[in-house]
């Protein structure tokens, strides 16, 4: 039995060693991604569900590896975090989808709003709205076609804090989103003091929505509660008829997902836009 379990935890430690193995090489990787040129931002159109108009898209980080192809942001943003180069990273994300809602502007597209994931460490860095402020300036996008996606969750470590900060943000006329709502553990007394102006449902609401009445209770009571406060609401991971007709049907302001359009390159966004506007 005690050989036994020597070869177990010999078992485990070489498992180990191959995770922490293919960790310090993604650490390694990512440490040059940036300057490599692999980053690339995709874009997930939103649509007015009232209108059925794309009224918006969110920006999504995508980093493609030269061997071990493309890695998903589940992956690699938790690394980049923890490594602090989320917000050289978050700062490019910023400029790169500026620089493509002007390019979209001068084809000929009518404007759009574009969502910016931030991440809880570049909200916590000092330079945040210095740095906001530089590309806005830089780019020359009006800043009111641009707003800033921030988690429930990284709103919440320190919601002093967090007040402070998000006035900041809202005095520069960038628009703020509160993301994956519901899953945090917000006290709802807070959101009043959050100069928001959009609550992004999260999609494990939006996913359970067909078969549990919990569920819908919840999306309802959001949506409600967000009105009342003058917020916008959107629900993303939409990936059914029966999800976008029940989200329109509850006076839901704004969809994305599957459904309707999953991220793609900018270019190809850009089509799709242009082919929405035709029809
Ligand atoms: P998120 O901000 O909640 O983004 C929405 C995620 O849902 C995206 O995953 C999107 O591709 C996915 N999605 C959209 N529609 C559907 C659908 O109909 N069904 C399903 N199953 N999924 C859908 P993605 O692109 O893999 O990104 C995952 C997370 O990584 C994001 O979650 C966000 O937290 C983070 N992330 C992505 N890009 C950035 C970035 O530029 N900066 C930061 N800080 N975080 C980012
Ligand atoms: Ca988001
Ligand atoms: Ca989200
Ligand atoms: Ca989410």
């Amino acid at each position: 039995a005690k050989e036994k379990g020597r070869n177990t935890y010999r078992f485990y430690a070489a498992k180990m060693n191959a995770q922490s193995t293919e960790q310090l090489m993604l650490e390694s990787a990512l440490r040059h991604a940036l300057d490599r040129g692999e980053l690339e931002m995709y874009y997930q159109p939103k649509m007015n569900l009232q209108t059925q108009r794309i009224v918006g898209v969110e920006a999504l980080m995508r980093w493609h590896h030269p061997i071990l192809g493309m890695i998903p942001p589940v992956q690699f943003i938790p690394i980049a975090e923890e490594l602090g180069l989320i917000v050289s990273m978050g700062k490019w994300a910023l400029e790169k989808a500026c620089a493509d809602a002007l390019a979209w502007q001068k084809h000929g597209l009518p404007e759009v709003l574009t969502s910016v994931n931030l991440s809880p460490r570049q909200f916590e860095s000092r330079t945040l709205i210095a740095d906001i402020k530089a590309v806005l300036e830089s780019s020359g996008l009006d800043p009111s076609l641009l707003e800033l996606e921030i988690t429930e969750s990284a709103m919440m470590a320190d919601p002093e804090h967090a007040v402070t900060l998000l006035r900041a943000i809202r005095d520069l006329g960038v628009g703020l989103a509160i993301d994956d709502f519901g899953t945090g553990y917000s006290s709802l007394s807070y959101l009043k003091h959050f100069p928001l102006s959009t609550v992004k449902i999260d999609r494990a609401f939006i996913n359970d929505l067909s078969q549990d009445a919990d569920a819908r209770a919840l999306i309802d009571g959001i949506i409600t509660l967000a009105h009342g406060l003058r917020m916008k609401v959107v629900a993303e991971g939409v990936e059914t008829a029966v999800q976008f007709n029940y989200l329109h049907s509850r006076g839901c302001d704004e969809a994305q997902g599957y459904w309707l359009c999953k991220p793609v390159p900018a270019d190809e966004a850009r089509d799709f836009m242009a082919r929405h506007l035709r029809n």
